[in-house]
């Protein structure tokens, strides 16, 4: 089964698929039991666990053996590739097989194709290393590692850092500190440390974007590599990826450099409050249906109402379409949206209110950029929560609430959402932080006025 799902050819040439009365995929009966056994097979632990990685990911010729069975490793590796490269959006098969699965097919994929992305990301990472392309920023490349495996599991959370350093030849640990498996530390000190190389190393605040978690154990400011809800984060995983790899297409601190230093808990730097978070809807969840855009509009005109600003309801509503996409179209290269994106996303927010299956595929098929436009909406929207500031501007963050700050930090290409820490401690203003966010109209440094950043920006702490 494994070595069929390996091969790469158009997936409506696969032997163990058939298309059913109702033009659906299924399973072709005689090979349940062997889709099965694979199923469970990807279901192991053995796929869950950081220091494999690196056996299987630096491995010349990895075999697995189960029971009296033995295949080689780079079968899995295929099959990923060949999902990869035929039932994502936008890919040759998306339209005709993918989108055709019964959603118990659908599912069983899914759940396969996890247990491999991280290991199979992680070897073409090295791969396409080690036939000499170009080098990456060590801090990028650590960071994009640590976040492929971040819903693998260590019995010692500080693992999850030492245990991949071996993957990346980039990162020369006799020349800094910050890496060096260290014991003594805690958890957290190791996270933090890490933390602090991936900013200093990469120069920018790319290490903050990304959702956090609010363990209290941990800054605010330190990602959590170690996830609790493996399976409910694994859905969103991939569609997160992409928002994070899509901040680097902006530059909301217009190119002003990192200004940040670090003591223990405390990350200090320079930055702009622009707004305040007025009202915030909910994080949406993995559907959205067009309720969903409509309760944004509905929540702006509001604002506009109330708040008598130069920014009109009809000028909201039109910038409404960008937001929801976060300017940006994903893709096998992304970019950002442009004005003749709206034709395509307005048969989307249709086809969002839309129940009836044959009307939605017809609509799907009629715009060429369909499948992209519906996959950025969804990299866009999953599990954020739309909000509008007091001063009538709209955004896109992780669960932020009313009184949340967004800010423009020093090093940030993306905008942040920071709540203030009432503490007493008056001589400095304390945050914590609550994520990046997109807010349109400052996404490309109209509102970072570097030339006086010098003597007007302020100095805050995130802890
Ligand atoms: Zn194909």
């Amino acid at each position: 089964m494994l070595y069929l799902l390996s091969i790469d050819e158009h997936w409506c040439h696969k032997s163990m698929f058939h298309v059913s009365a109702d033009l659906r995929y299924r399973l072709v009966p005689g090979y349940e039991t062997s889709w099965r056994s694979l199923l469970k097979l990807f279901q192991m632990p053995w796929w869950t666990r950081v220091w494999v990685q690196q056996e299987f990911a630096l491995a010349r010729g990895a075999q697995f053996v189960v029971g009296n069975v033995m295949v080689p490793a780079s079968l899995a590796n295929d099959f990923y590739k060949s999902y990869a490269n035929h039932l994502p959006p936008g890919s040759c098969c998306h339209e005709s097989v993918t989108w055709r699965m019964t959603s118990e097919l659908w599912d069983d994929i899914t759940q396969k194709r996890l247990a491999l992305w991280g290991s199979s990301a992680v070897r073409m990472m090295h791969l396409s290393r080690t036939q000499g392309n170009a080098k990456k920023n060590p801090g990028t490349a650590l960071r994009e590692l640590l976040w492929l495996l971040r819903t693998k599991e260590s019995t010692d959370p500080r693992d999850k850092v030492y245990g991949v350093l071996g993957l990346l030849s980039e990162v020369s640990l006799s020349e800094q500190t910050l890496l060096k498996p260290d014991y003594s530390l805690t958890a957290s000190q190791t996270l933090a440390r890490c933390t602090q190389y991936l900013i200093e190393t990469e120069g920018d605040l790319m290490a903050l974007v990304g959702p956090r978690t609010r363990r209290s154990d941990l800054p605010s400011w330190v990602p959590d590599l170690v996830p609790q809800d493996r399976r409910g984060a694994l859905v969103s995983f991939q569609n997160i990826s992409k928002r994070i790899s899509c901040a680097g297409l902006f530059s909301a601190a217009s190119g002003k450099g990192l200004d940040c230093s670090f003591s223990g808990t405390e990350l200090r730097t320079s930055g702009r409050r622009l707004m305040k978070v007025q009202e915030a809807l909910p994080p949406f969840q993995n559907r959205i249906d067009y309720g969903g855009i409509r309760q944004c509009r509905d929540l702006v005109r509001t604002a506009a109402q109330n708040a008598p600003s130069s920014r009109s309801p009809e000028r909201l509503s039109g910038a409404l379409w960008r937001l929801t996409l976060r300017d940006t179209v994903v893709g096998a290269t992304n970019r950002r949206a442009s004005a003749r994106d709206w034709i395509c996303w307005n048969i989307l927010s249709v086809w969002l209110g839309e129940q009836d299956p044959s009307k939605r595929s017809v609509m799907a098929a009629s715009h060429p950029d369909f499948a992209r436009i519906s996959k950025s909406f969804l990299v866009a929207m999953q599990s954020q929560s739309f909000f509008v500031t007091d001063d009538v501007h709209m955004g896109l963050g992780y669960e932020t609430q009313p009184g949340d700050e967004v800010w423009i930090l020093a090093g940030g290409k993306v905008p942040f959402i920071l709540r203030p820490v009432a503490d007493g401690r008056d001589q400095e203003a304390r945050y914590t932080l609550v994520g990046d966010c997109f807010v349109e109209g400052i996404m490309d440094g109209e509102r970072a006025d570097v030339a006086s950043w010098d003597t007007s920006a302020e100095r805050i702490v995130i802890c």
